[in-house]
């Protein structure tokens, strides 16, 4: 065991947190390995489909109590849940990076970003309304009221085990909806810490339920079969969340999709290309790609593709790879070998396809699944690297000559998330902006992600949105009485 794990090994539970107990999983145990040795470090419990409905029923029994409270008393422990997440900010980014190799600059800044959709919501919690008026006709009253939609579940991914959990509890508890989270299998610890917090919160017993497993599939398919699941909230690939839809269309569930991405960043010809560079680093190199609103595809104007190429270039290659923990580490490994093996075979079909390394293009050190910043030019439209997600730290370019070319690329793509436009011209930069089919879109910034913004995507890349007050409205239904006095 690493020195690491040894100091943070107390504050995460590993059992499933069901009703209030960590409890054993009926399917046995589930190791945890950690990408930077590729060994396994601890076991956590993996839930079955038993344990998935004993915590629907957890979530359902304490359903009414909970959304019974005041919502100040939901704002206040969500309040207390965000200061002891910032509090412990060193401690969750410890385990994060353990379990998901991601550096732990990374980690830390996901830590707080987690935390702030607590805030965020807590800040919510108090301020939902409904509304009264008369009818036009004048006939009666229309009055609405906002209620919680019931139990929810929520099924997570690996690239932000905590902001993934959070962006989902916080508006479910804030809006008096109880829970069952089913985290990724890669990353279980992180969200059991963030289970311990809340519980420690003050979270009710049932409020919030944890079951982690190690074949997803029966688990989740038996909950969305259950009649007192109310709602899924899900993140992760669009090919998962087509089969959840499915499951989910049976029983007309109430589902938030955040699915896969596939943005692309334009860098126009009147652009500061220092900015545009430093820019291409944050939404290429987060998470060292492994993000759903990572760029992954660089379109530029042929006029600066020289400058911008050596820059992106000299910048990428100038990344410190290693583990996570390690002294100024900026690029992590890659969670595990079949997400390191898919980003070598994307950058092997680029190079077929007539693209030229810049940068990397290689694997780093003997074990473990570092894969070095690389950087690829001249690389041709339908080229296999631009047509799905890398989820790696690869970046592909593409030049182009006009605006309408430029916006005919970035909508090529069955996906919709995110996107980016470097220009000089702001007011070119809201047209192009408006013109690309993208839930978001970064104008002169690489980084957009805020817990009160309104997160989501177009196309196939999504229903719904998290974060913002949208975000509540997710976990919220609207009830019309028509009354007259
Ligand atoms: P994934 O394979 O779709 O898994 C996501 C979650 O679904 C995991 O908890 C997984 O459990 C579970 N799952 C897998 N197969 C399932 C099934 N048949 N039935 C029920 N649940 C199932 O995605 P991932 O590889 O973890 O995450 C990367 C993907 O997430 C990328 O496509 C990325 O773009 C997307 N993402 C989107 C957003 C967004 O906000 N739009 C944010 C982050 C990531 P196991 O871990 O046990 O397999």
């Amino acid at each position: 065991m690493s020195e690491a794990w040894n100091r943070v090994a107390g504050r995460v539970p590993t059992g499933l947190l069901i009703g209030g107990e960590w409890v054993a999983g009926s399917a046995g145990v589930l190791e945890v390995e950690d990408p930077s040795t590729a060994e396994a470090f601890v076991e956590v419990a993996a839930g079955d489909e038993s344990d998935m409905l004993a915590a629907v029923a957890a979530a359902h029994d304490a359903g009414p109590a909970w959304a019974a409270t005041s919502p100040r008393d939901r704002a206040e422990v969500l309040r207390r849940a965000y200061e002891a997440m910032i509090e412990q900010v060193d401690e969750i980014a410890t385990v994060m990076v353990l379990e998901n190799g991601k550096a732990y600059t990374d980690a830390v800044g996901e830590v707080r970003y987690a935390a702030e959709f607590l805030r965020w919501f807590s800040e919510l919690a108090a301020h939902v309304h409904g509304q009264s008026g008369r009818a036009p006709a004048g006939d009666k009253r229309i009055l609405t009221n906002r209620r919680p939609v019931g139990v929810a579940l929520m099924v997570t991914p690996w690239n932000f085990p905590a902001a993934m959990a959070t962006r989902k509890i916080g508006p479910a508890l804030a809006a008096g909806c109880t829970v069952v989270l089913k985290p990724a299998k890669l990353t279980p610890l992180t969200a059991n810490y963030v289970g311990r917090l809340l519980v420690e919160a003050g979270v009710p017993d049932g409020v919030v339920n944890i079951v982690t497993t190690a074949s997803a599939g029966a688990p989740v398919a038996a909950a969305l079969a259950d009649d007192r699941v109310r709602k899924l909230s899900f993140t992760g690939s669009t090919e998962v969340g087509r089969i959840l839809l499915e499951q989910a269309a049976r029983r007309v569930v109430n589902c938030s999709m955040e699915l896969g991405g596939n943005a692309p960043l334009v860098v126009f010809d009147d652009a500061d290309i220092d900015l545009a560079v430093a820019g291409a680093m944050v939404a290429k190199m987060r998470n060292a790609g492994e993000a759903c609103t990572a760029a992954n595809r660089i379109y530029v104007h042929e006029a600066v593709a020289g400058a911008f190429t050596e820059e992106l270039t000299a910048a990428m290659a100038a990344q410190k790879v290693g583990p996570g923990l390690a002294e100024g580490v900026e690029v992590g490994p890659l969670v595990d070998q079949a997400t390191r093996d898919k980003v070598e075979e994307l950058v092997a079909s680029a190079v077929d396809a007539g693209g030229t390394i810049r940068t990397g293009g290689n694997r780093v050190g003997e074990r473990g699944w570092f894969y070095a910043p690389t950087v690829i030019s001249g690389v041709e439209a339908g080229s296999p690297i631009l047509g799905e997600e890398i989820f790696g730290p690869v970046a592909p370019i593409v030049t182009f000559t006009s605006d309408d070319e430029a916006v005919a690329a970035a909508n090529d793509t069955p996906f919709g998330l995110a996107a980016y436009v470097f220009t000089g011209d702001l007011a070119r930069g809201l047209n192009i902006a408006e013109r690309i089919e993208a839930g978001m879109v970064g104008v002169n910034r690489g980084l957009m992600s805020d817990p009160a913004a309104p997160f989501g995507g177009l196309k196939q890349s999504g229903l719904a949105r998290e974060g913002g007050t949208e975000g509540l409205d997710a976990y919220l239904e609207t009830q019309y009485i028509a009354a007259d006095w």
